[in-house]
Parts: C-alpha cells; sequence; structure tokens
C-alpha cells in the first residue's frame, strides 16, 4: 500500500490535502497533535469518499515522540510504503517585534521550522532506499515577502523555504523532489481572527482563497507527473 503523511491533516488546508491525495489512491496517514475529533472527520470524510486512512497523532514540535511515531509505524508496517510527506502542521503568533517575547519566537520557530527536520528526517531515509518520493512544504507568503507582525512566522517560514531548495539538491539523484506550497490568506481556523473583508481589498482576487485550491497545488506536486519539478515555491495566493 502506498501511503502519504500529512501533519495537520485534522483540519483547514491538511485535511482538504488529505481528502485530495486519498483521491489519487494514496492511503493517507492523518497527523495531528490534539484534536482527535477533527481528525476522526477527515478519516470519515475519506472513507466516505472511498480512500483509506488512519490516525497518527504525535507533536510535531517533540523531536522524540515525533520519531518514535514515525519509525514505529513504519517498523508495523514492513510491506508498506511512505511515498508522499506533506509537511502542513503550523502555528501563528503574530505580534510586533518590540512586543514579542522569547516564548513566541521560539514556539513559532519550533513548530513550523525545526518540524520540518523532525518529521523528514524519520522519512527521508526510506524514500532514499525507495529511489521515489514527494515532500511538499507548506509555506507562506509571509516567508517570502515578510509581514509585519509575523517576523517569527516569517523567518520559520524563510527558513522551510531555503530548507526546501537545500534538500531538494541533495536527495534529486534518488528520484525524490521536495518543493514548498506557499499560500496566501485561507479560509481556515488559523485566519478566522482576521478582518477578512478589509484584507481581502489588498487581494487581486478580491478574495480568500479556499483549502481545495491549496490541495490541488499540493496533489499536483505529489503526483508522478511532477517529476522533474524540485526545490520551487508555488504561490497560492490570488495574485498577491
Ligand atoms: P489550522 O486550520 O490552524 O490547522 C492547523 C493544523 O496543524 C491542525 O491540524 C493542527 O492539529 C495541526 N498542528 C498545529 N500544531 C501542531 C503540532 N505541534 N503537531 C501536530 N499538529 C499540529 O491551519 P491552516 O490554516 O490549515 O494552516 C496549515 C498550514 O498552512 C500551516 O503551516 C500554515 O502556516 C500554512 N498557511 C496557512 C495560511 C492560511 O491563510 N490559512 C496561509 C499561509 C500558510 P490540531 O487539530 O490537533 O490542533
Amino acid at each position: 500500500m502506498k501511503y502519504a503523511l500529512v501533519t495537520g491533516g485534522s483540519r483547514g488546508i491538511g485535511r482538504a490535502v488529505c481528502l485530495a491525495l486519498a483521491a489519487k489512491g494514496y492511503a493517507i496517514l492523518i497527523n495531528f497533535k490534539s484534536n482527535e475529533g477533527a481528525a476522526l472527520e477527515t478519516l470519515h470524510l475519506l472513507t466516505e469518499q472511498g480512500g483509506k486512512g488512519e490516525l497518527l497523532p504525535f507533536d510535531v514540535a517533540d523531536p522524540g515522540q515525533t520519531q518514535e511515531k514515525i519509525e514505529g509505524w513504519m517498523a508495523g508496517h514492513p510491506e508498506d510504503v511512505l511515498e508522499v510527506l506533506v509537511n502542513n502542521a503550523g502555528i501563528r503568533q503574530d505580534t510586533l517585534m518590540m512586543w514579542m517575547t522569547t516564548q513566541q519566537w521560539s514556539g513559532v520557530i519550533n513548530n513550523n521550522l525545526d518540524s520540518f527536520f523532525y518529521v523528514t528526517k524519520p522519512v527521508i531515509n526510506s524514500m532514499l532506499l525507495k529511489k521515489y518520493g514527494r515532500i511538499i512544504n507548506i509555506v507562506s507568503v509571509s516567508g517570502i515577502r515578510g509581514v509585519p507582525g509575523q517576523v517569527n512566522y516569517s523567518a520559520a517560514k524563510a527558513g522551510v523555504i531555503g530548507a526546501t531548495k537545500a534538500l531538494a539538491q541533495e536527495v534529486a539523484r534518488r528520484g525524490i523532489t521536495v518543493n514548498a506550497v506557499a499560500p496566501g490568506f485561507i479560509e481556515t481556523d488559523m485566519t478566522k481572527d482576521l478582518d477578512a473583508k478589509a484584507l481581502s481589498g489588498m487581494i487581486p482576487m478580491k478574495r480568500f482563497g479556499k483549502v481545495e485550491e491549496v490541495a490541488a497545488a499540493v496533489a499536483f506536486l505529489a503526483s508522478p507527473e511532477a517529476s522533474y519539478i524540485t526545490g520551487e515555491v508555488l504561490s497560492v495566493t490570488g495574485g498577491i
């Protein structure tokens, strides 16, 4: 069985990615941190559309737990192959730099950037052995342009973009592609505190994006057809 691991698959963009990859025939490992009800709803939705999946909860910001859960799953599934990894889980804690605490800085770096290393490390070795893999990192327009009030988040996402480009070159010869998708403003729990009406005015398409519009880009990069694309950042921003 071919599997795709989607971190933060319980809600928002991650849930839509789970459904899109399940529709492509992948069995889905739905990762989440604490919201089991939402993760079960993702599993229910993908089963309803004829897909297959299972929950794999762990905190992506905890290196020991992440390694244990991923390696444990692999040891229990010697016949299965983890072909796709979507590093999607993330948080934001916005404030101006002058008010930012050390906890707000390191919490956001830990959950968005360190987690890339913690999750990808145990997965990459098996992809190297199989000489095939698709890694897609969900970054942000913040990591490309920098956004005031998001010094921590912009730094973390820019860090993941650098890591994407470097890792892509390390593993290109082994049939593994590493790309990033950079959403703009997307309708999810993460953006529900924002003034959508005011912000939409700054977006050329005059609206927030839908999770399915991000998932479609991820599904393309995860497909065999995207075999000659690596080290790229695909923006899904409505023209920002
Ligand atoms: P969301 O609706 O807030 O969902 C976040 C997901 O990440 C949830 O499934 C959550 O699990 C999981 N998660 C958070 N911290 C975790 C941890 N330490 N370990 C494991 N899972 C964790 O977020 P979203 O809007 O879909 O965002 C998804 C990704 O897109 C993030 O990387 C975000 O930075 C990026 N992004 C979003 C937007 C946007 O406008 N929404 C724009 C640009 C980039 P629980 O359900 O268990 O809490």
